[in-house]
């Protein structure tokens, strides 16, 4: 609410963060290496229960490996990661609760090739959540309906378009009922014509009110979607900004630089 004294002419008014809850991811001091290749620097982030937060950055910046040591695909050399107050699980069972938590979907498509839509939704909510056959199907068909593709449940993944694939690929990591959800250049691999169709399911889960950090450079969706843009380049967060204040006013050189070649 703005009903306060209105911010001088240079200043931006503060962002609107009253929907935002508790911090549910927290980076602290995070480091990681490939050899002698520093690909994450002293990472400080924290994103709030509810808070869609976009990152955008160039090619080898680090942003694939930030959402794979979220999700303890990588391990870290250094710092912590904390999700709803926990420090991640090393291994074990509780290893395979975070990874419930924590859905990620890739650039990539993930499912598995030689099971149906059906089974790909419904094998991680028996085996993790205890579901039975008939409570798993009962809700994976509402979230294939939900992403638009409950008419493709019986097929397998080759015999899907992309789009359809990667809409697949979300409502399976939704089955596990997620505290957050990763998207790691979800439409990067897509033809054109497809990248809308999984933004907008992208859209209505951020309308949902699902915390989101989304790696991608759909500046659409980042302004449409977004409450927070964070910039890396060589592994480190350089900027943190609304999407507003990112796209049109960029502080930095390299994120004028790096803005300049995709808009
Ligand atoms: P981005 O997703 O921003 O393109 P990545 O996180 O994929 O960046 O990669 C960051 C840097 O780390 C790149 O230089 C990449 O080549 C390197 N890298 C990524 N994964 C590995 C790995 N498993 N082993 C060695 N180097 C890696
Ligand atoms: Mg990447």
């Amino acid at each position: 609410d703005h009903s306060g004294t209105a911010p001088a002419d240079d200043q931006q008014p503060p962002a609107d963060d009253s929907h935002l809850g508790a911090p549910l991811v927290e980076l602290s001091g995070v480091d990681k290496y490939f050899g002698d290749l520093h690909v994450l620097q002293d990472i400080e982030l924290t994103v709030r229960r509810g808070e869609v937060l976009v990152v955008i950055g160039p090619s080898g910046s680090g942003k694939s490996t930030l959402c794979r040591a979220i999700n303890r695909l990588e391990t870290i050399d250094g710092g912590e990661i904390r999700i709803d107050g926990q420090p991640l699980p090393a291994e074990g069972r509780q290893l395979a609760r975070l990874r419930a938590d924590v859905g990620m979907v890739f650039q990539a498509f993930n499912l598995f090739a030689h099971k149906t839509v059906l089974d790909n939704v419904t094998l991680g909510p028996r085996k993790v959540r205890g579901l039975s056959k008939s409570d798993a199907e009962e809700e994976a068909f509402k979230l294939l309906d939900r992403v638009g593709v409950k008419n493709q449940a019986a097929k397998f993944p080759a015999q899907l378009s992309g789009g359809q694939q990667q809409r697949v690929a979300i409502a399976r990591s939704l089955a596990m009922h997620p505290k957050v959800m990763l998207f790691d250049e979800p439409t990067s691999a897509l033809d054109p014509e497809m990248i809308n169709e999984v933004l907008d399911v992208m859209e209505q889960l951020a309308k949902e009110g699902m915390t989101m950090i989304v790696v991608t450079h759909e500046m659409g969706f980042a302004r449409k979607a977004a409450d927070r843009v964070v910039f890396m380049a060589d592994g480190q967060i350089v900027e943190e900004a609304t999407p507003e204040e990112f796209f049109h006013h960029p502080r930095s050189d390299r994120a004028k630089d790096f803005l300049s070649k995709i808009l």
